[in-house]
């Protein structure tokens, strides 16, 4: 949906987002649970806009597709239009955000093996849930930040920002050099190790530091 985000005070941010940029494997323990290998450079894939959906859910999740993974991740809001890789550094991100990047793995395993292009398992209608945009004052360290998500109560994911392959200063620039970005889009920074299946009537929490958010799946 072409929609502002909510920001943390309740607000609408001033920019609808054009598109999610997100990055592949972007930490090593995870890469190595997909029994894969890390990319020798940030390798990039696009969310739809119509992905966005708020992050406390009810989340209706694709049926008969196969099993729907979390990938939780540090989401980035950009404040400004950028075209020049140069010009892209950190004073160019507006807010924070945790999300989701919501997967169908089957599908993407499946397309994955046959060297398709595998982005369908990504792009379906509300596979990138996002909480409320965080002033970027509010993250002293955005690249030493803890992010995880609990689902029922058990802890799936966690861990600091700092284990990412590429740092966020280099995603800005390779993912400004290959799309350019727009005011309000979204950059996605890659998940960490703990992937795995969301099911109808599952709670979850997620957290960034200090902030905490809960959600569910319908159904
Ligand atoms: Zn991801």
């Amino acid at each position: 949906m072409l929609t502002n985000l909510v920001m943390a005070d309740g607000g609408r941010g001033p920019f609808a987002p054009s598109k999610i940029v997100c990055v592949a494997k972007n930490y090593a323990a995870h890469a190595a649970e997909l029994a894969s290998s890390v990319p020798t450079q940030p390798t990039f894939f696009i969310k739809p806009n119509s992905c966005l959906c708020d992050f406390a859910g009810p989340l209706a999740l694709p049926t008969g597709r196969g099993p729907v993974h979390h990938e939780i991740e540090l989401a980035l809001v950009i404040g400004r239009r950028l075209r020049d890789p140069a010009q892209a550094g950190m004073d160019a991100v507006a807010g924070y955000a945790l999300a989701l990047d919501l997967t169908l793995r089957a599908v993407q395993n499946d397309l994955r093996e046959q060297g398709y292009p595998w982005e369908v398992s990504k792009a379906f209608p509300g596979a990138c849930p996002i909480a409320p945009v965080l002033p970027r004052e509010a993250l002293a360290e955005p690249q030493n930040a803890r992010i995880g998500l609990a689902v029922n109560d058990e802890t799936r994911q966690n861990d600091s920002t700092a284990l990412m392959v590429y740092d966020i200063e280099r995603l800005l620039y390779d993912a400004t050099a290959a799309f350019g970005l727009e005011a309000g889009d979204v950059l996605l920074t890659g998940t960490p190790v703990g992937v795995g299946e969301l099911r109808p009537g599952d709670r979850y929490t997620g957290w960034l530091e200090e902030h905490r958010y809960d959600g569910s799946i319908g159904g």
